[in-house]
């Protein structure tokens, strides 16, 4: 039995139905499911269909375009709110967007390329243009605050450019773990719902509580025991997954850094 079907049994014999974890409509402000609900069946479908990695119909892919048609077209050329966006941003982590929708996405924003004479016209009217004092600072203090969730988030700090370097390394050829392009789409789905899964369960089994603090209805954090990097087997065990707050989680991870963590680390943490 692989990690993610232990899970789903686990959450299953617990009478814990699956969701999608950063969606809390039906939960109360302790995580727990509100009286009376049910997770839609669209969703355990949508899960199922993902992990077997079965495509939608064409007839399902033609409605869930049509639906989303006026969703966008409504904040086209509207200032999206902060709220918005960050759900947005949430709902999109672990959804690799296909490179086939980056370059229509591109397309759409960018409308029709730029002649190579209007590119010249453009460099010419730029040069020697700056940035205003107020412009560059407004620039540093988005870059500073999105640096800050980023290391709120994964730990660490890494510049947009130097990720995208880093992906590219380690994609392709190169990557130890290339198996000649068949499975990296799937697999990436996959882990994604199989991170889900886990962290739902780590949470379900742990009622929801941090287990160092014992608070309830903080921002939790599914903290690996046995560290991501080193133990690949055990990323998706939920024996290997503990409930922290937020603000435990970080505490954890200044005490002992990032790398190689321990069983011993988080025990002596705990105590
Ligand atoms: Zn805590």
């Amino acid at each position: 039995m692989t990690n993610t079907a232990r899970t789903l049994k686990y959450l299953r014999d617990k009478g814990w139905e699956v969701g999608m974890v950063e969606r809390y409509p039906d939960r109360d402000e302790n995580g727990r499911f509100k009286k009376g609900h049910k997770t839609s069946e669209e969703i355990k479908r949508k899960i199922s269909e993902k992990l077997m990695g079965r495509k939608l119909s064409k007839e399902r892919r033609r409605k869930i375009s049509e639906g989303n048609k006026g969703r966008i077209s409504y904040w086209r050329d509207r200032p999206i709110p902060k709220e918005v966006r960050e759900k947005m941003s949430q709902s999109r982590m672990g959804h690799p967007t296909s490179k086939a929708t980056r370059k229509k996405i591109s397309k759409a924003l960018m409308g029709k390329h730029l002649s190579q004479e209007a590119k010249n016209k453009l460099r010419k009217v730029n040069l020697g243009k700056h940035h205003s004092e107020k412009t560059r600072k407004k620039i540093g203090r988005i870059v500073r605050e999105r640096n800050k969730k980023m290391k709120e988030k994964f730990g660490y700090i890494t510049s947009l450019q130097t990720r995208r370097k880093m992906s590219k390394a380690r994609k392709g050829p190169k990557s130890s773990n290339w198996k000649g392009g068949i499975t990296s789409k799937n697999k990436e789905i996959r882990q994604g719902i199989e991170f889900r899964l886990w962290r739902e369960a780590v949470f379900a089994r742990d009622n929801w509580i941090c287990q160092r603090c014992n608070k309830k209805g903080e921002y939790l954090h599914p903290h690996h025991i046995k560290n991501f990097a080193d133990y690949p087997e055990l990323r998706f065990a939920i024996d290997n997954g503990i409930t922290l707050c937020k603000k435990c989680h970080l505490k954890f991870h200044k005490i002992y850094g990032y790398n190689h963590n321990t069983k011993k680390q988080l025990k002596e943490f705990l105590t």
